[in-house]
């Protein structure tokens, strides 16, 4: 999707792919300098490693504990954090009023982080984490303190049930659904059972579409958002911070949808 919006927009770069190892990290990134790149995306398992190795990161990156985005500053590289904005994109299309909602968040792992935070920024009521395994759920609790997040309730899959009727955000990120799993929900039918009709069920991911999840919540009148949006404006995002002008969103989405085979 970034070559495609590059190509659209007329610009000298082009973005590649890089493989690089954990111990390799800070020799890559020097050598990025060395060559004059204008920036780069940087994924699993670099986002948190990569953090004292920059020049600097903004506050959402140091919330997140994450750095998906970089650019380079007159003082070295700095590093920042799309994956809020991405998530927050078609939120905020639905143009509603988020002060008297609860969330319930499905999985705690990094990309539940990005989600911790945008529900913050919506300003929702409460925010319900829901983990397999006591002490990362405990540990995620702690990692807020002293941060600007207001408190986050973390809770073991048994108290589900009891939390989902009050859910009027619903957010999977768990790879429960993914073509890996595909046939599976995060959600058994019964747990179905107890979803709010009005609820909005949110599955951060993208292949398939929809996932059971989101067909599940469907039938049960629910509005559904996979994570196609989330990836591409997360991108869009980035494409903005490097090149300093407006993203083609819209080129870049029919480039993701091809290149997923959802087009
Ligand atoms: P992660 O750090 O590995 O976290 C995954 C979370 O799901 C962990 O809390 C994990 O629990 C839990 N989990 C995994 N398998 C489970 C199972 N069978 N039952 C219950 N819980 C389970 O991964 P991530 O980076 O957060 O990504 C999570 C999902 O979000 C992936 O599907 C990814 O593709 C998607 N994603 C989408 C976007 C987008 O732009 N749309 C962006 C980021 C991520 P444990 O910690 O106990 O293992």
């Amino acid at each position: 999707m970034h070559n495609a919006a590059i190509a659209h927009l007329g610009v000298d770069y082009a973005y590649l792919p890089f493989l690089v190892q954990p111990d390799s990290l800070k020799q890559a990134i020097d050598g990025f300098a060395a060559i004059g790149l204008q920036g780069f995306s940087i994924t699993i398992p670099h986002k948190q490693a990569i953090i004292p190795l920059l020049a600097g990161i903004d506050p959402i990156a140091k919330t997140i504990g994450a750095v998906n985005t970089v650019w380079r500053t007159e003082t070295g590289w700095h590093g920042t954090n799309t994956d809020v904005a991405g998530f927050l994109h078609p939120l905020k299309a639905l143009k509603r009023d988020w002060s008297q909602t609860t969330v319930v968040l499905l999985g705690n792992g990094g990309a539940a982080r990005a989600v911790v935070v945008g529900c913050v920024q919506l300003g929702c009521a409460a925010i319900h984490v829901i983990g397999r395994d006591a002490q990362k759920l405990e540990a995620f609790a702690r990692s807020w303190v002293g941060l600007p997040i207001a408190k986050v309730h973390v809770h073991t899959w048994q108290q589900l049930p009891a939390l989902l009727p009050q859910a009027g955000l619903l957010v999977n990120t768990t790879p429960i659904g993914m073509s890996s799993h595909e046939a599976r929900s995060p959600l058994s039918p019964q747990e179905t059972d107890c979803l709010a009709p009005n609820v909005v069920a949110y599955d951060l991911i993208y292949t398939p579409s929809p996932t059971v999840f989101l067909q599940q919540a469907t039938a049960r009148g629910a509005i559904a958002i996979d994570g196609l949006e989330m990836l591409l404006h997360q991108g869009a995002a980035a494409l903005e911070i490097w090149l300093q002008q407006p993203a083609p969103v819209d080129v870049m989405r029919r480039s993701l949808q091809q290149q997923l085979g959802i087009a």
